[in-house]
């Protein structure tokens, strides 16, 4: 009988190629650190719940793992369906766009909460959904956008690989099972945490000669931030060790400069939605006390769920402090 591939495997090369692409792009002395390092990634198959990447400091592997990034290629279609859809609704100027329950909006969803769902348990790939394989609406753009995105996360992982191996004994440390993190602890954490944040966008823009590619570059950082959101369950985007999601997206809007305004709108609307989806998902009545709801732009309606989502936080610490504030 012939093996049966899991249908992300379609992309597996491209996943490789591009991140080869990224890596050789990158200035003499970043080539060194990675060379010097020897880095390699690991693809594993498992029938576990998805795991997002890590950076493994003892073999310098970058792990991904097949059920990830089977959810981070559903976030990448949903996100370029729904775009497609919002754009095709705005024209029509209605003050507030609903999705109609149509076959291929159907299909979205199907596809989208099969993928969530491997963050709480495996299972196989429905045949009744789309496919990396499929020959239908906006799996074309969500390939492509799966290759940054996926990119963007193996670029943090090595930014840790890079930049963090003195740390190795600190790292084993505080990850013991019965090592109390101290505040200190934390706080060390969570500056490793943006350096990898930062160090993913750096290489990345660095590669970049023009607008459209630092434009890709952002939606790819912008929905692998996404895909962090969307393995929540509740609206409590507090990171704990890592930064809040909150603050590591408003890093990657500030982070990348867009001169096209065609691009800067693209990537406020793409951020926008993204927002939106998260407030649905996780049922949050969005209705800013005393605004009406209609926004000069995407920037003014971010801007309102920035808020929103900085009321959540802090309605989290006062009842659930366990997060401490980055300094
Ligand atoms: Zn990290």
């Amino acid at each position: 009988m012939e093996e049966q591939l899991r249908p992300i495997h379609y992309l597996d090369h491209n996943v490789k190629e591009a991140f080869e692409h990224f890596a050789s792009q990158l200035s003499q002395v970043r080539r060194a650190g990675i060379s010097k390092a020897t880095i390699g990634i690991e693809l594993t198959e498992d029938e576990e719940p998805a795991r997002t990447p890590v950076a493994d400091l003892n073999s310098n592997l970058i792990k991904l793992n097949v059920n990830h990034l089977s959810y981070v290629w559903t976030c990448c279609y949903f996100f370029t369906g729904m775009q497609d859809l919002y754009y095709k609704a705005a024209m029509q100027d209605k003050p507030v766009v609903i999705l109609e329950q149509t076959p291929v909006v159907n299909k979205m969803n199907h596809t989208f909460y099969w993928g969530r769902s491997l963050n709480s348990f495996h299972s196989e790939w429905p045949s009744n959904t789309v496919y990396p394989s499929s020959n239908e609406p906006y799996v074309e753009g969500a390939n492509t956008i799966f290759l940054y995105a996926v990119c963007y996360l193996m670029f943090h992982e090595l930014g840790h690989l890079v930049l963090h191996r003195d740390l190795t004994q600190f790292i084993q440390r505080v990850k013991g099972r019965y090592y109390e993190k101290t505040i200190d602890d934390v706080r060390r954490i969570r500056n490793m945490e943006r350096q990898a944040d930062s160090y993913a966008l750096d290489c990345m823009l660095s590669t970049a000669s023009d607008d459209r590619q630092r434009y890709m570059i952002a939606i790819g950082a912008i929905v692998g931030i996404f895909t962090m959101f969307y393995s929540l369950q509740n609206t409590d985007i507090r990171g704990g060790t890592h930064p809040d999601l909150d603050d590591r997206l408003k890093l990657v809007m500030k982070s990348i400069k867009l001169t096209e305004e065609y691009h800067s709108i693209h990537m406020q609307a793409t951020s926008s939605i993204g927002l939106q989806t998260f407030l649905k998902l996780t049922e949050t009545e969005f209705r800013p006390e005393g605004k009406n709801l209609s926004y000069a732009d995407f920037k003014e309606l971010e801007k309102d769920i920035f808020d929103l989502l900085s009321d959540t936080k802090a309605k989290y610490n006062q009842r659930w402090p366990f997060n401490f504030k980055p300094e």
